[in-house]
């Protein structure tokens, strides 16, 4: 009897020493991935000090799935960041509201601008644009030219040099108007200046706007949270956009602009084309905030670690065939990830036994997608079925005319798949056309992977790689 006790209690004080190195790696884990996307020092320091408070190391103890219960605490935190507290001001349709612009030149105003006109307008909107930016030369020449193509009222001038004066000009012509959406563009300087910011403030002055909207690069990096305070201290921000989502960066910059100014992030920016525009969605942010692809309802996704890109090009070489690894890995690196490769992927990987290993290796990929054991085996074999019956290669063109389509457009909405398509894709293959839908979501999820991970990628030259 005594041993037993004794094992017991060695067993528990194990248990928590366990939990507590499970929680601090997790920590050190996600305070690693938030810093490499930016997110402020401080912000994630007193993250940290939350988490220890909020995870309960009896829990934990108990818990089944420790680091599902740290990382959930920590995602649910990282939403609480940036939320804060109280919505921001949404303008009314049919009476006029003034928008102002304010951000760092380059960081994307002009084209927010018109890109939020844009949005609105579709939705019946009245929207129009006022270019108060007479620092940059070509900036109303800018303007004029996107507010054309987006056929969008505008006003400004080529000689006019009072950026006040023309605020007031536009703003008012368009009241008179009747638009109900006037969105005021202003300069930017390089740097932080105090002659912008004596600007910004008169500006807002003279056009008393309803919404003053900041505007961040998503690339700024740590700059973040000294910026986004500067402008705060000179107008009343009220909303941010974070721009260039597109791009490398994760964004953790947005914590720091929240932080700041006390005001939600409203829409962020994820190309040069004036419909790549996006209402912000706070769980798909920080989980790419967390190194993470997320195109669906969460937390599964923690399930298969961070995602290892070495460890995944490593499986890459272990299983495709040598002499077919280099013209993959050039199709993968030109950012082509056809449907094609996807099924040769498929292939290789269907000869190599139990695959959930290779796929947990896949940054981003979820549990969920990708069910463990026989059944995956079983779901690769179905997808690979399907696209056998795609071989055709007129259909292949449609195909991929659509999956083009439908990487552009909203991910999260299966039902733009239209029903048609499916059913006639599922009659070809002979399989439900659920399990089409399934492939296909999957084929987006993987392709855009791949396409933000894989451009740019260096390519291992021959040499080394027969040297693995
Ligand atoms: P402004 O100086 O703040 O008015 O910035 P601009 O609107 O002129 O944008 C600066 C550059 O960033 C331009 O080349 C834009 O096309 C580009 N840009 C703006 N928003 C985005 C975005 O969301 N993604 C990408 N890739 N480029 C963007
Ligand atoms: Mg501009």
């Amino acid at each position: 009897l005594g041993g037993s006790i004794s094992r017991a209690i060695q067993q528990m004080s194990n248990a928590t020493i366990i939990d507590e190195k499970v929680l601090n790696e997790c920590l050190n884990e996600i305070t690693r991935a938030l810093l490499q996307s930016d997110v402020q020092f401080k912000l994630v320091r007193d993250m940290q000090t939350n988490i220890k408070k909020i995870v309960n190391l009896d829990d934990l103890a108990a818990g089944h799935n420790k680091r599902k219960i740290i990382q959930q605490a920590i995602f649910n935190e990282l939403c609480t960041i940036l939320d804060p507290g109280k919505p921001s001001f949404t303008p009314k349709k049919g009476k006029a509201s003034v928008i102002m612009f304010v951000g760092l030149q380059g960081s994307g105003k002009t084209t927010t601008c018109t890109k939020y006109a844009y949005y609105h307008q579709k939705k019946g909107w009245k929207p129009a644009l006022v270019c108060a930016d007479t620092f940059r030369a070509g900036a109303f020449d800018q303007l004029k030219q996107n507010a054309t193509k987006a056929k969008i009222p505008f006003y400004g001038s080529y000689t006019e040099s009072d950026p006040v004066r023309i605020a007031i000009e536009g703003v008012e012509r368009f009241k008179q108007e009747n638009c109900d959406l006037i969105i005021v563009d202003t300069s930017g300087r390089h740097k932080q200046e105090a002659s912008l910011f004596e600007e910004m403030r008169q500006v807002a002055e003279a056009t008393k706007p309803d919404l003053v909207i900041f505007v961040m690069d998503s690339s700024i990096g740590q700059a973040a949270f000294d910026q986004s305070q500067a402008f705060k201290q000179s107008v009343s921000v009220g909303a941010v956009i974070i721009t260039k989502m597109d791009g490398h960066a994760k964004g953790g910059g947005a914590l720091s602009a929240v932080a700041t100014t006390k005001s939600p992030v409203i829409f962020i920016g994820t190309g040069e084309h004036i419909d790549e525009f996006e209402v912000f969605d706070v769980k798909p942010f920080v989980s790419r905030l967390l190194g993470m692809l997320l195109l669906f309802p969460v937390f599964d996704i923690f399930e298969s670690g961070m995602g290892d890109w070495s460890g995944f090009m490593d499986k890459i070489h272990e299983v495709v065939p040598m002499d077919q690894q280099p013209k993959l890995l050039q199709k993968l690196s030109e950012g082509n990830f056809t449907l094609r490769i996807m099924y040769e992927l498929y292939q290789n990987l269907l000869k190599m036994g139990p695959i959930g290993q290779v796929f947990s290796m896949l940054p981003g990929y979820s549990a969920e997608l990708m069910p463990k054991g026989h059944e995956s085996q079983a779901k690769l074999k179905r997808f690979t079925t399907i696209m056998d019956s795609m071989t055709n290669e007129g259909k292949q063109k449609m195909l991929f005319i659509w999956f083009y389509l439908l990487h552009k457009l909203d991910n999260s909405n299966p039902k733009l798949m239209t029903e048609s398509r499916i059913m006639r894709i599922a009659r070809g293959s002979g399989q439900p056309p659920r399990e089409v839908m399934d492939m296909l979501y999957e084929y987006k999820c993987l392709a855009k992977v791949f396409w933000s991970k894989m451009k740019g990628l260096k390519i291992p030259k021959k040499s080394e790689m027969s040297a693995l």
